[in-house]
């Protein structure tokens, strides 16, 4: 019987594991299926406060880790596939294995949501990623398209303009969600193509395993067209991982975790922290701060409840 089982080992949890260890709970973290979250895909992080110089993600993740390994917290490999959150303690199947907890904090972060094409599956970390900052380097001197229309797009198109010989945006409407002031930066750009209106309908490479081109087509005229590229980058929102507590956490209609006041969720005991819940901030240190959040009201449900 764990006091505190905290899914998500990114910064959100792992801050929440900070604390309740230093509070002597003993929390376990579960790892997910992206340990250390987003921060590990990313490289340089400037702007988490204490860190003049930057500091890399995963080195940022990671001493977060040791940190609350040092206070006592424990971390356990898996992802959480059903949960039963109808009474406590909570039930939680991590793989096959039922752990059972006293409070639950929810940290499991977002993915980033793909074309789901299955050449452009297959050719993940082969030329297709959904992480410029991450993957923009190896693209020195190459043809890149970068797909979507929200600030991400705009801000990796922009950033990969550094690397690529060619930046193409494509977006399957002229409409585009991102903020003016993003949109208005992509569009000075004179490495950007514009391509709106425009769909992918396969990613070329498979057998080589390599990103060779892609196929598109003209939403408006319905041409279709092959078109050489060897970076594809993918910049078309992000999933809050929230699968396994369909039905008994309150969701919106995109799952993320509906907050029912600080990091209180509909069900008391369960706590939320970082992009599971956040689709306006999604920053680290936000994140972290969640994390925190969580933390303090786990230690004042369980004091409440004597334990
Ligand atoms: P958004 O949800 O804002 O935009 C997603 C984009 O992808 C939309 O243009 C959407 O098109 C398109 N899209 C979605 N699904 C598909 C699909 N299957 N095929 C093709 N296109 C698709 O996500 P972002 O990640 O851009 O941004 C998320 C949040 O993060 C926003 O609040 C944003 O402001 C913020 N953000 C802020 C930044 C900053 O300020 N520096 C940087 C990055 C993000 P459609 O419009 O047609 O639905």
């Amino acid at each position: 019987m764990q006091n505190v089982l905290i899914i998500g080992s990114g910064c959100a949890g792992s801050t929440a594991a900070i604390y309740t260890a230093r509070a002597n709970l003993k929390p376990m973290v579960i790892g997910g299926h992206e340990p250390g979250g987003q921060l590990s895909m990313t490289t340089m992080v400037e702007n988490f406060p204490g860190f003049p110089e930057g500091i890399n993600g995963p080195d940022l993740v990671d001493n977060m880790r040791k940190q609350a390994e040092h206070f006592g917290a424990g971390y356990v490999h898996g992802s959480v596939i059903e949960a039963d959150l109808s009474k406590r303690p909570f039930r939680l199947n991590i793989e096959g294995d039922w752990m059972e907890t006293r409070t639950l904090i929810v940290a499991s972060g977002a993915s980033a949501r793909w074309l789901n094409l299955p050449s452009e599956q297959k050719l993940i970390g082969h030329g297709v990623s959904s992480c410029a900052t991450c993957d923009g380097f190896f693209y020195r001197d190459k043809k890149i398209i970068v797909i979507g229309g929200g600030d991400s797009a705009m801000e990796e198109a922009n950033f990969l303009t550094r690397f690529g010989s060619e930046v193409s945006l494509i977006h399957r409407s002229e409409v585009f969600r991102a903020s003016k002031i993003m949109l208005d930066r992509a569009r000075a750009n004179p490495k950007i193509k514009w391509l709106p209106n425009t769909v992918v309908e396969e990613v070329y490479g498979v057998s080589q395993n390599l990103v060779t081109g892609v196929r598109l087509r003209n939403l408006k005229t319905g041409a279709i067209r092959d078109q050489d590229v060897e970076g594809f980058f993918v910049a078309i929102g992000h999933i809050p991982n929230t699968k396994a507590f369909i039905g008994q956490l309150h969701l919106d209609p995109d799952g993320y975790i509906l907050s029912a006041g600080g990091a209180r969720t509909n069900i008391a005991g369960v706590f939320h922290a970082g992009d599971v819940q956040d689709r306006t901030y999604r920053q680290a240190i936000t994140a972290a701060g969640a994390g925190c959040m969580a933390a303090m009201e786990a230690e004042k449900f369980l004091e409440a409840e004597g334990h």
